[in-house]
C-alpha cells in the first residue's frame, strides 16, 4: 500500500545503482520531487518498485535507500528501531575491550544519515540529513538510545556546514538526554577527555582505535608523529618509545593533547612528548634537511581528495609526506602511513608509497594494512564506506 507517500522515479542509471546493492541516487538520475526528508517509495521507467527510501530535496544524494521493499510510514519507526538494535549488537560482538566506539555509521549500518558515537558514558548523536532531523525520527533514535544504553547521556553534535547544505536552520549543539556532555574515555588502555559542547570541542578519530594498538606493537626509538590532532597516535606511542614529537598545525588540538598527556602521566610511565605547532610540509622539510633520524614515524594528514578531480593533486601531497619521512627513517624503522580520503584508493595509495620508497632509495616491507576499526563497517556495494588506509611498514636496515 503507497497511501500518501510520494513515489519517485529513477532513470536507468539510478536503477541500476541500487539494483548494484548502492544505497544512493543522485538527483540528475531522478524525475520527480518529494518534500524534504520525506518517506519516498523508489521505482524504475517502468515502475517497478526498487524500494523505500529517505529524500533529502538539497543535498546532491537526493536518494538513500533504506529498504527494497516499499513500508508505510508507520512501518518506519519499527524498522529504524530494528536497524538500531542491529547496529548495536553488532558492536557488542566486535567491539570489545573499549569503552568508546562508533555505535551506528550512517550507510554503513543501513541508517543512511544517522551516526551515534559512544565516547564511554556519553553518547554523541549526528543527523546528517533532512530525513533524521525530522522529530519523529529524532524521537526514535533518543528512545532507542535510551532503551540500549540506560546509563549514557545523550548529546547532539552540530555540523553547521552539513545543515546548511541540507538547507536546515541552524542549531546549536546540545545536551538531549541526561546531565553529562564531557567525560573521559579510555582506547587501548589510553585515556582521552572529550567535551562535545564546550567551545573546544574533543573527540576523536574512533577508526583509527585498533590501528593505534597496531602501531605501538611495532613502534620503538624516537618516534614522530605529524597531524597528531590530540595525540592519537602520540599517546600510544609513548608508551613504547622513549620520546615523541608530536605535530600540528592547531594550537586548540594541541592544548587538548597536553591534557590527554596529563591523564595518562598519573598512571603509566611513558616517553617525554614534546607537542609541535608547526606546518607538517615545512617541518618534514627542516627536520630532513637538518638531518634528525627516528625509528618511528606515523603520517596522518587530514583528507587531501575531497573529489576524483583532486586526486592526482592530493598524491603528490602524500608522496612529498612520505618520501621525507622515509629520509629519515632510521635502518629497520616504522612507518605508519594513513590517508583517510576516500577518492584516494588503496592501489593508487600503495603505488604512491612504492613510488616515494624508490626515490628515497630505501625498500619497504609491509607489516599490516588496515582500514578503519571494525565498529565503522565497510559495506561492499556501497564503497564510500571504505575511506580509510593504514599501511604500517619497515624501512629495511
Ligand atoms: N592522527 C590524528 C588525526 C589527525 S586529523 C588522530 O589519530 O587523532 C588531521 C590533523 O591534521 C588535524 O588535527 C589538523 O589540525 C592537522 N593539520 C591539517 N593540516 C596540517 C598541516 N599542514 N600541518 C600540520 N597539521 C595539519
Amino acid at each position: 500500500m503507497t497511501g500518501s507517500i510520494p513515489v519517485i522515479t529513477v532513470n536507468q542509471r539510478g536503477a541500476a545503482r541500487l539494483r548494484g546493492g548502492h544505497v544512493w541516487v543522485y538527483r540528475s538520475d531522478l524525475a520527480a520531487e518529494a518534500p524534504p526528508g520525506a518517506l519516498v517509495h523508489v521505482r524504475d521507467e517502468r515502475r517497478k518498485r526498487l524500494g523505500s527510501a529517505l529524500y533529502s530535496s538539497s543535498s546532491q544524494i537526493a536518494i538513500r535507500l533504506l529498504s527494497s521493499e516499499e513500508i508505510t510510514e508507520e512501518a518506519l519507526p519499527g524498522l529504524l528501531r530494528a536497524r538500531i538494535a542491529g547496529a548495536i549488537e553488532f558492536r557488542r560482538q566486535t567491539a570489545r575491550d573499549t569503552d568508546s566506539y562508533r555505535v551506528m555509521f550512517s550507510e554503513a549500518d543501513l541508517l543512511p544519515g544517522l551516526i551515534v558515537d559512544k565516547y564511554n558514558d556519553v553518547l554523541a548523536m549526528q543527523a546528517l540529513t533532512q530525513a533524521f532531523d525530522r522529530d519523529e525520527l529524532r524521537q526514535v533514535v533518543l528512545d532507542s538510545l535510551s532503551e540500549h544504553f540506560p546509563d549514557a547521556s545523550v548529546l547532539e553534535r552540530v555540523d553547521a556546514h552539513i545543515r546548511k547544505l541540507e538547507e536546515l536552520p541552524a542549531r546549536d549543539s546540545q545536551l538531549l538526554r541526561g546531565e553529562r556532555s564531557s567525560t573521559i574515555f579510555t582506547l587501548n588502555g589510553v585515556r582521552f577527555h572529550f567535551d562535545g559542547l564546550s567551545g573546544q570541542k574533543t573527540g576523536a578519530f574512533l577508526d583509527q582505535r585498533e590501528n593505534y594498538a597496531a602501531a605501538a606493537r611495532y613502534a620503538h626509538g624516537e618516534a614522530l608523529d605529524v597531524f597528531t590532532y590530540q595525540g592519537g597516535f602520540a599517546l600510544h606511542l609513548a608508551r613504547a618509545c622513549q620520546s615523541v614529537t608530536a605535530v600540528d598545525s592547531s594550537r586548540p588540538a594541541l592544548e587538548v593533547a597536553e591534557q590527554n598527556e596529563q591523564l595518562n602521566r598519573a598512571q603509566h610511565s611513558c616517553g617525554e612528548i614534546e607537542w609541535t605547532e608547526a606546518n607538517a610540509f615545512d617541518l618534514l622539510k627542516d627536520y630532513a634537511t637538518a638531518g634528525r633520524q627516528y625509528g618511528t614515524i606515523v603520517l596522518d594528514p587530514p583528507a587531501f581528495a575531497k573529489t576524483r578531480r583532486t586526486v592526482s593533486t592530493a598524491l603528490r601531497g602524500y608522496k612529498e609526506l612520505n618520501l621525507r619521512a622515509l629520509k629519515m627513517l632510521r635502518p629497520g624503522g616504522i612507518l605508519v602511513t594513513c590517508s583517510c580520503s576516500f577518492h584516494v584508493s588503496e592501489a593508487e595509495f600503495l603505488e604512491m608509497l612504492g613510488a616515494a620508497a624508490g626515490d628515497a632509495g630505501r625498500r619497504l616491507r609491509i607489516l599490516e594494512k588496515h582500514g578503519a576499526a571494525q565498529d565503522h563497517p565497510v559495506l561492499l556495494n556501497v564503497p564510500e564506506t571504505a575511506y580509510l588506509k593504514c599501511v604500517i611498514c619497515q624501512a629495511e636496515s
